[in-house]
């Protein structure tokens, strides 16, 4: 996606360990408009699936996720990182969080997440693959059927993109595929 890319190189700042920072319009200021822009190609890229719901985890994948969820028409479910006292039956893994670099809990209602949804997955970074997995494990704790995956951003020197590809009848799109960060450099995987 031409005009993502565009800002990633204007405004992305590359960090030491692999890691990008887009603090100025995806994880901490947003860009509304781009972040239209970015649902809009990710409708184009699902429309064709018989999404029912769309699921993703907090926190940064919410933002993306509603604006899908807006366009589809359909309900956007969010996976927590904490248990509220109000939730009484849930699904709940173990995920490793890349940034954070620790493991915690995350936990869906059982209410929300039936056997009968057909969902689409949406984040902003795809770098190990493990909170998309560990969303999986959710979906299959639920007996419900996960049909795709979008993320605004893949780190395609991580792992995470070739393990998510090799899941059966997945289908995984990324926006922008980074093949390299270094010292004020990004660079683009080139598109096929
Ligand atoms: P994974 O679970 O695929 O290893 O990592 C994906 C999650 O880690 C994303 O939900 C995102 O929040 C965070 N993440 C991974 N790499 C980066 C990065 O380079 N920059 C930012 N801002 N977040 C990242």
């Amino acid at each position: 996606m031409k005009l993502l890319k565009e800002r990633i190189l204007r405004d992305g700042i590359s960090l030491d360990g692999g890691v990008l920072k887009v603090d100025s319009f995806i994880n901490h200021q947003m860009d509304s408009s781009l972040m239209k822009s970015i649902a809009v190609e990710f409708v184009k890229q699902f429309a064709h699936l018989p999404i029912t719901k769309i699921i993703t985890i907090e926190a940064s994948g919410i933002a993306p996720a509603i604006m899908v969820g807006y366009l589809l028409e359909i309900p956007v479910l969010f996976v927590k990182k904490a248990t509220p006292k109000t939730m009484a039956d849930f699904y709940m893994t173990k995920t490793y969080s890349f940034t954070k670099d620790r493991t915690y809990d995350i936990v869906v209602s059982k209410q929300l997440l039936q056997a009968e949804d057909r969902l689409l997955f949406i984040d902003d970074f795809l770098a190990n693959g493990n909170a998309a997995q560990a969303v999986d494990n959710l979906v299959q704790q639920a007996g419900a059927s996960l049909l795709g995956m979008g993320f605004i951003i893949e780190k395609a020197f991580q792992e995470g993109g070739q393990k998510l590809r090799a899941l059966p009848d997945m289908k995984v799109v990324s926006l922008a595929r980074i093949k390299e960060l270094g010292n004020n450099k990004i660079v683009f995987e080139e598109e096929a």
